[in-house]
């Protein structure tokens, strides 16, 4: 049977890689974005060229409705047996005491809310088997100090989420794990108001660079795939050291 994998925040980045490493494997793909429809469907139409069936929805995953409404297409494809909660954001970096009220809520609701919603879709719409994959990040054990430490803190949650899930959906062979990356160079950081952050902090990088988005995907793949039959509730680290 073909796999059918929803990928959230799928038009850049992390996700586009994944979308890519995944398209490669065979999976049929959804890709969830929130704005950027050009880019989104573009990668689509890029990945139906390796044979698989893609296609690209405008869902924003803080909306109960919409996250239905992108599993509902991901359904169409065929049972859908994975899921990456990736779509994410930062806040604009800077110091906890000057935190705006607004960028925590928005923080709390997409990398928190929409992964639980997310998460909860691909629960009750999946079998017996299929395997969820978190994108957390090593803020969770590092805290980001000057930088986002509320970020850190719902990442935190996300691995709770992931060892939670994972002991919940066991019994019906879901597997669920997370991956942590490290500074991976994408958009994020310029969204965040520091384009070069992956430059400055190559210096504090174990490895000595930042990562590139496809050294993330490469260790969702494999959570995905059947050499992972045996993992479940892992936090994969993939941050040059970090
Ligand atoms: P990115 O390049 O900024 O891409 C973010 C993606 O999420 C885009 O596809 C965006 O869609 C989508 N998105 C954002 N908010 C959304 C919402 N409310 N609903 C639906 N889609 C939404 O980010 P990235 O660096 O690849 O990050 C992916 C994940 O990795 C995030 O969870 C992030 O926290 C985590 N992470 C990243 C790094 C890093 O250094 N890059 C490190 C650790 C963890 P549009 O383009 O349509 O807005």
């Amino acid at each position: 049977m073909t796999p059918v994998t929803v990928i959230t925040g799928g038009s850049r980045g992390i996700g586009a890689a994944t979308a890519r490493r995944l398209a490669t494997a065979g999976h049929h793909l959804t890709l969830g974005y929130r704005r950027d429809q050009a880019t989104a469907e573009a990668l689509a139409t890029d990945l139906r060229a390796t044979g698989v069936q893609v296609t690209a929805v405008c869902a924003d995953t803080r909306d109960p409705d919409q996250v239905a409404a992108l599993f509902e297409a991901a359904a169409e494809l065929g049972p859908i047996t994975g899921l990456v909660n990736n779509a994410g954001i930062t806040s604009p970096i800077g110091s906890f005491v000057d935190l705006r009220l607004d960028d925590l809520r928005e923080v709390v609701d997409v990398n928190l809310v929409g992964y639980v919603l997310c998460a909860q879709q691909a629960a009750r719409r999946m079998g017996e088997g299929g395997a969820i994959v978190n994108i957390s990040s090593v803020a969770a054990t590092l805290g980001s100090p000057g930088e986002y430490v509320h970020y850190a803190a719902v990442k935190a949650a996300t691995d709770t989420l992931t060892l939670g899930l994972a002991k919940e959906l066991a019994p019906r062979g879901i597997r669920v794990n997370a991956v942590a990356p490290g500074i991976i160079r994408t958009d994020i950081h310029a969204l965040s108001g520091q384009p070069d952050r992956p430059e400055r902090a190559a210096g504090r990088i174990p490895l000595g660079r930042p990562g590139e988005p496809d050294e993330v995907a490469a260790a969702v793949a494999w959570l995905l795939g059947p050499d992972a039959s045996y993992t479940t509730a892992a936090v994969l680290r993939v941050g040059g050291g970090l």
